[in-house]
């Protein structure tokens, strides 16, 4: 049984991983245009904080998202911690939301008086711990793994799933936002992102103003220190705006002013994949030769990282299906 993967990415990486766990006796191919440093997941903060996905309507998203942080929690306390820059990160979420992942996250509470102090514009907020690592040491580890297990890496840009249908007999299409490029599907659509990686090592604390007016939030990673953001639907443009990063600066600065020393390092722009909810599933694909399977495992929006791992299970759970019920299927 021979299986491609399409995609490099946070999503691409765990689901090949996740496949090779599973499926025994099956030849897997990791396929992408793009690897890390050059994925939009390499862009990501790293932080285990869903955003832009609907798990209210979707108690299936609070699943994948569940397995997802006990894993990173399990990550922050292996021997592997310090090469993926894994950690246990607590903060600050503001204004006071009734989240739904507060029975998830570590020691939810509603923030006191003096801790509200600390912030201008006290709305109220809540405090909790979760969990990050550093995406641009994370991504290379998932893919050494993958490698380690005897998975074959191509560089290469597909342009339809379909074309891979002679070789493949099941495709697992983590494309990201380029997923409807490859497939049949216009309900994908890019939410841009631009942040900044700043040295600020005396940042230990997470901080989000997620209120409109001055959106902000601070990621202090293993390594770095992330500044953003910014949230522009159908924007395409991955190339950082200076005024951007301006407001960025600023609005980091207003709402935790110690920020106002540093130095500025870096800009990173990527695409969230967006779309009305995530596409996991098994589509059966007819070409004039043969029948074969893809799974798609693509539109995690603003949640890649924080979905990733119960969304990679799930996806090989679907591959492991398909194989069976390819090799039972009656040959003509
Ligand atoms: C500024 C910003 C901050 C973020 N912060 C966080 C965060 O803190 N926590 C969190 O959970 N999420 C965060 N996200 C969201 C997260 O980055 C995305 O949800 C995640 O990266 C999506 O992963 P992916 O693997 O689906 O896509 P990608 O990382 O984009 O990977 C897609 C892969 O598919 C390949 N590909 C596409 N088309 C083709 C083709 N035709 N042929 C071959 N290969 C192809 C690409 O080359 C790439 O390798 C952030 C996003 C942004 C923009």
């Amino acid at each position: 049984m021979k299986i491609c993967v399409v995609g490099a990415g946070v999503i691409g990486l765990s689901s090949a991983l996740h496949i090779q766990e599973i499926c025994q006796n099956v030849e897997i191919t990791l396929m992408s245009e793009k690897f890390s440093p050059e994925t939009t997941s390499d862009v990501s903060g790293g932080f285990w904080t869903p955003f832009t996905v609907d798990a209210v309507k979707q108690p299936i998203i609070r699943s994948w998202a569940k397995e997802t942080l006990d894993y990173m929690f399990r990550l922050c306390r292996s021997i592997d911690a310090g090469e993926v820059g894994a950690q246990l990160l607590s903060g600050y979420y503001l204004p006071k939301t009734d989240q739904w992942f507060k029975d998830i996250v570590l020691g939810y509470r509603d923030m006191t008086e003096e801790e509200l102090q600390l912030f201008p514009n006290p709305g109220g907020g809540v405090f909790f711990t979760s969990a990050s690592v550093d995406v641009k040491s994370y991504l290379p580890w998932l893919m050494s793994r993958f490698k380690a297990n005897g998975g074959r890496v191509l560089k290469i840009k597909v342009n339809t799933l379909a074309e891979l249908s002679p070789e493949y007999d099941i495709v697992v299409n983590c494309c990201g936002v380029w997923a409807g490029d490859v497939t049949v599907d216009s309900s994908v659509r890019p939410i841009r992102g631009q942040l900044l990686r700043v040295h600020a090592p005396w940042i230990k604390h997470f901080i989000f103003n997620l209120s409109s007016e001055n959106y902000a939030y601070i990621i202090p990673g293993a390594y770095d220190v992330v500044l953003g953001g910014t949230f522009e639907e159908d924007d395409w443009n991955e190339k950082p705006d200076s005024r951007v990063r301006e407001r960025i600066l600023n609005n980091c600065s207003n709402l935790f002013p110690s920020l106002k020393a540093i130095k500025f390092s870096s800009d990173w722009t990527g695409l969230r994949p967006a779309r009305p909810t995530i596409r996991l599933e098994l589509e059966s694909i007819q070409t004039p030769t043969k029948t074969s399977m893809v799974v798609h495992n693509y539109g995690h929006g603003g949640s890649g990282v924080t979905l990733h791992w119960g969304c990679a299970r799930e996806a090989a759970k679907i591959v492991a299906q398909a194989i069976h019920t390819l090799s039972t299927r009656p040959k003509l």
